[in-house]
Parts: C-alpha cells; sequence; structure tokens
C-alpha cells in the first residue's frame, strides 16, 4: 500500500527543468533552423570525404608523398572533423542551446532525489495537428504528442516511463499505443483504449497499458445457497458454459437449496532458509514448532497488518534447508502481500537468534502459489469450503434430463477413478476450474490462482432410498479477497456488487471474502451437477454445437 501512495505522489510530482535529461531525454521541439544545418553538416561531411579520398588517389597515382598536406586538403580535413562534431553531438548542442527556459516547466519548491523526478510533458506551445494525422486507432491530437511518439520510438525515453513523465495514464497509454504500432507496424484496432480508467490500475494491477481486453460476463441463478438467493457474474468466451450452471442452479433451487461450510481460512507463504548443517536447520524448526514459542512469533507477524494473524507453522527439511509453511488470516483481502511482510518480519525477528540463518527466497515454493502441489490438496490454502446439495429424484428426471443411479455410476467412474487413473492432483471434478475461472476474472481476482483454487473432489451418491442424489464439491484452496488487487477496479468490483460483497466487511472483517469462497464453491457444485448430467444423457456435444459455435463455423466444419 506504501509502494501505491509513493507511485501515486511520484505521478504528481512536477520536474524541475535542470533535471530533465536525467529524468528522461526528452528533447524539446527541434526549431527548423537546426534541421537545415544538420542537413548541411551532411552534405558537408560527405564532400569532404569525397575531395580528400580523390587528392589521395591522385598523390598515390603520381607517387606524391602523402604526408604532404595542401591547404585545400587542410581545408577539407577541418570541414571533416567539423561536420561530424556537429552532426553526432548535435544533441549535446541542441541541449545547451536549448536548455528549456523556467518558464517552460512547471516548477516545484521541493527539492526531491533524483529518481523522484518526474516529468509532466506541458509545453507551452502546443501546435495542432491536421486531421489526416489520426493514425491507427489513436488520435494524435499535438505535436508534443508526435515528438514524445518519436522519442519512445527512438529509444530515448523508454515506454514505462510515460505515465509518471506526463502526468497521464490515458495519454500515456494512447502514445504507447501509437508507439507499438509504428514499431510492429502491426494494427491493434480492435482492441479498445477510451472506456477504461488507466489511473486506477497504476503500481497496482498492470504496467505499460495500450488498452484492455473485453470479455463478456453472464449471469447465473438464482444460485440458492445457505437461504440466500446470489445472482453470480461469470466472465467468459465459452459458449455453453453460463448456460449449463444455470441449468445447475435451477436444479439446486428446486431442490431447496445449497449449504456450505467454510473449514478453515488461511493464506501461507513459505520462505526457504539455509544453514551450515542439517542440526541447525532442526534447530530452528523445534523452535518455529514449540508452542512456547507461538506467541512471540506472532507477535511480530502480526504487526506487520490490521488484519493478518498468524495461525500456524508448519515446517519441512530438505537437508540443511528449512521451509516454513506459514498460515494466517488475512480478513477480506486474499493476502498474499499481507502474509508476506509479516513473513518477512518473523525471518529479521529469527536472525537475532539464528544469525547463520541464510535466507533463501521469501517464497520456496512450499506455499505453494499457482502451483499444484499436494500440500494445498492436503493442507488448504485460502479459503476450504465444503458445499452440498440434495437434489430431488424428479428434479434430476425433468430438469437434468437423467436418473440419480447414472450420474451416481458416472461421477465414480468419470471424477473419481477415472481421475485416479490419470494420476490427477486435486482434480476429481468435472470442470470446476470453468466456473471457478469464470468467477475470478469477473470479480477481480487473481485468475492464475485457478490452479490451486480449482482442486475440487465432486461426490455423488443416491440417498432418501436411492430416489435422491446427494452431491458435493470439497474445494481446500478457494483464494479469494474482496479488497486489493484487481477487486477495486470499476467492473470488477460492479460484480462484487452484484453479490454483496464488495469491498471491506466492516462488522466482521473476512466475512465478505469467506461470503465469495462459498458462492464460488456453490457455483461450482452447480456447474458439476449441470455438465454430468450433460454427459450422462449425452449432451454435451449437442449443446457444445448449439451454443459454443456459430452456425457458421458449423457448416464450414461440415464442408470441410
Ligand atoms: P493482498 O494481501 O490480498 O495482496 P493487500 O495487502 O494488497 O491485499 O490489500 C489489503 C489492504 O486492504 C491492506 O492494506 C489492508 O490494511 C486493507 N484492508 C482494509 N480493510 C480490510 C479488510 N477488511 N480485510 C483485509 N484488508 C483490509
Amino acid at each position: 500500500m506504501d509502494v501505491r501512495r509513493r507511485h501515486a505522489e511520484l505521478v504528481e510530482a512536477p520536474l524541475k527543468p535542470n533535471k530533465l535529461h536525467h529524468a528522461g531525454k526528452v528533447a524539446p521541439p527541434v526549431p527548423a533552423a537546426f534541421h537545415l544545418t544538420n542537413a548541411s553538416s551532411v552534405v558537408v561531411f560527405f564532400s569532404a570525404v569525397y575531395y580528400l579520398l580523390s587528392r589521395w588517389r591522385e598523390k598515390i597515382r603520381t607517387g606524391a608523398p602523402l604526408h604532404f598536406v595542401a591547404p585545400s586538403e587542410m581545408v577539407a580535413i577541418a570541414s571533416l572533423v567539423g561536420s561530424f562534431v556537429w552532426f553526432f553531438g548535435f544533441d549535446f548542442v541542441q541541449s545547451l542551446i536549448l536548455r528549456p527556459s523556467l518558464e517552460t516547466w512547471t516548477d516545484d519548491e521541493t527539492e526531491k532525489a533524483e529518481e523522484d523526478i518526474v516529468v509532466p510533458l506541458k509545453p507551452k506551445m502546443v501546435e495542432p495537428i491536421p486531421e489526416e494525422k489520426v493514425i491507427g486507432t489513436v488520435n494524435i491530437t499535438s505535436a508534443e504528442d508526435e515528438e514524445i511518439i518519436n522519442s519512445v520510438v527512438a529509444g530515448i525515453t523508454p515506454s514505462y516511463s510515460l505515465e509518471s513523465k506526463l502526468g497521464d495514464c490515458r495519454r500515456a497509454a494512447g502514445i504507447r499505443r501509437e508507439t507499438l504500432q509504428r514499431a510492429t507496424g502491426r494494427s491493434l484496432e480492435g482492441l479498445p483504449l477510451d472506456g477504461f480508467d488507466y489511473q486506477s490500475i497504476l503500481g497496482q494491477c498492470c504496467e505499460m497499458p495500450v488498452g484492455y481486453v473485453q470479455i463478456p460476463v453472464g449471469i447465473v441463478g438464482p444460485l440458492k445457497l445457505d437461504g440466500v438467493e446470489y445472482t453470480v457474474p461469470m466472465a467468459t468466451t465459452e459458449g455453453t458454459l453460463v448456460a449449463s450452471t444455470n441449468r445447475g442452479c435451477k436444479a439446486i433451487a428446486m431442490s431447496g437449496g445449497a449449504t456450505s461450510v467454510i473449514l478453515r481460512d488461511g493464506m501461507t507463504r513459505a520462505p526457504v532458509v539455509r544453514f551450515g548443517t542439517v542440526t541447525r536447520a532442526a534447530d530452528l524448526k523445534f523452535f518455529l514448532e514449540s508452542p512456547a514459542n507461538f506467541d512471540a512469533i506472532s507477535a511480530v507477524f502480526n504487526s506487520s497488518s490490521r488484519f493478518g494473524r498468524l495461525q500456524d507453522i508448519k515446517c519441512a527439511i530438505a537437508g540443511k534447508n528449512l521451509y516454513m509453511r506459514f498460515s494466517c488470516s488475512t480478513g477480506d483481502a486474499m493476502g498474499m502481500n499481507m502474509v508476506s511482510k509479516g513473513v518477512q518480519n518473523v525471518l529479521d525477528f529469527l536472525h537475532k537468534d539464528f544469525p547463520d540463518m541464510e535466507v533463501m527466497g521469501i517464497s520456496g515454493n512450499f506455499c505453494s502459489d499457482k502451483k499444484p502441489a499436494a500440500v494445498n490438496w492436503i493442507e488448504g490454502r485460502g479459503k476450504s469450503v465444503v458445499c452440498e446439495a440434495i437434489l430431488k429424484g424428479d428434479v434430476v428426471r425433468k430438469i437434468l434430463k437423467t436418473s440419480v443411479e447414472v450420474l451416481v455410476e458416472l461421477n465414480v467412474l468419470k471424477n473419481l477413478t477415472g481421475s485416479a487413473m490419470a494420476g490427477a492432483l486435486g482434480g476429481f471434478n468435472a470442470h470446476a476450474s470453468n466456473i471457478l475461472t469464470a468467477i475470478y476474472i469477473a470479480t477481480g481476482q487473481d485468475p492464475a490462482q485457478n490452479v490451486e483454487s480449482s482442486h475440487c473432489l465432486t461426490m455423488m451418491e443416491a440417498v432418501n432410498e436411492g430416489q435422491d442424489l446427494h452431491v458435493s464439491v470439497s474445494m481446500p484452496c478457494i483464494e479469494v479477497g474482496t479488497v486489493g488487487g484487481g477487486t477495486q477496479l470499476a467492473s470488477q468490483s460492479a460484480c462484487l456488487n452484484l453479490l454483496g460483497v464488495k469491498g471491506a466487511n466492516k462488522k466482521t472483517p473476512g466475512d465478505n471474502s469467506r461470503q465469495l469462497a462459498r458462492i464460488v464453491a456453490g457455483s461450482v457444485l452447480a456447474g458439476e451437477i449441470s455438465l454430468m448430467s450433460a454427459l450422462a444423457a449425452g449432451h454435451l456435444v449437442k449443446s457444445h454445437m448449439k451454443y459454443n459455435r456459430s452456425s457458421k463455423d458449423v457448416l464450414k466444419v461440415a464442408s470441410s
């Protein structure tokens, strides 16, 4: 958060004029006279070269000594050197002559460190450019924009510095985009530029933006979960996904709704440290795992945040290397930043008693973030949620067009046996990641965490003497937040609002993110029910041809 604030301050800080060349190397506009003299120097240079070469050839032909230099040759050499210096030293000469006047740049009284200097490129005279100068999808509105584009294309101004130099994120994105199109010769038409708040992603969500990708958001519901009805947004380009999940929601609602339980709520981070011997690594393991030390360690950990609260530390040793898996509650934040700050505090603290401890990495992959890992599947990461529903036999027949018996059998063969045959890790389900990722994108979660968040075991059993179907999803790693990261962006925030879990829960911090995790599990349950039913009834290919392919494509496929 501090970093972000600092970044925002930087953007607004104006530049002292004499720092221009250090900060940005953006040359002020070059007058026509300089272009003229610059061209003349090229002509003089090549004329002198030509004259000297022809003179020396003549001397060699006639046997005259080369070291005897005639006055005309001296003039030619002087012209050669002069024009060379003028041409290649032009930037330097220009910087001396065209040093910007104090009035050209807005000034600021505060003396800032050099790296803190930001250049708002606002020259006094902005020449409007003719309409035909509108290039590609970017409206280049001023000669100054044109100048900056040339400077970025030439590699003088780094593309990443545009936001801080211009102090206008939309303009920076437009200029970067135009630069990219010119440099690559490829059009970005179709990738929208306008209609997005570029300021909102600065220093937080995405660097060097050139536009934004549009993903349609569909809704499913009502999802009847724990006695409440939710309309769930899903951002996807996979036809049938929304329709299918919606059918699952209908089956759940018609059967009385689903129920969820949060079993555990804790984000993890596991640094790796190295010692000189195995014994020393074990000493630290025992120290960390001793209940007598927990209070002292958690006090240090918790001091990093109002919301991060240490829950436990699990250690694993590989030779003289120790992996410590810290787990903590993180309020309504997904919690990666929070847990990392707490872990850093503890590492600093441990150094006092274990000065021989060498920190090799704050993340040692025993966490384990964005990678399939048994430790997550067994221990959990984020929110561990179980969600269940009892579907009435009638609903299974009329809405899902299959039977309890067939669904139970298919679940054993596919989600349990088939996944075991495939050596699955957490993949004992039909398509949990489909639903989860679509909700993650819609609500501003980190979609890369779908790897472990989608770990899911789907169970189906006949109950009530075989009349009804008990179906459940067990998901040990749902990593979601309702504050921080992409959740604060306008579109994502609107989707969280639709679910009634936007932002921080003031009364009970953590309730919003836990509620979101329940909704994810409930929606996955709906998705599992519907896809399994489609498979059982043999509808899958038919419905995909209807919703997932335009009729044009189908014809093409058929004719080929
Ligand atoms: P993450 O750890 O998920 O990356 P951040 O640490 O970037 O999230 O964002 C969480 C920020 O939101 C912290 O600065 C925290 O103090 C603040 N915050 C405000 N209210 C809450 C809340 N209810 N739960 C968690 N964090 C909150």
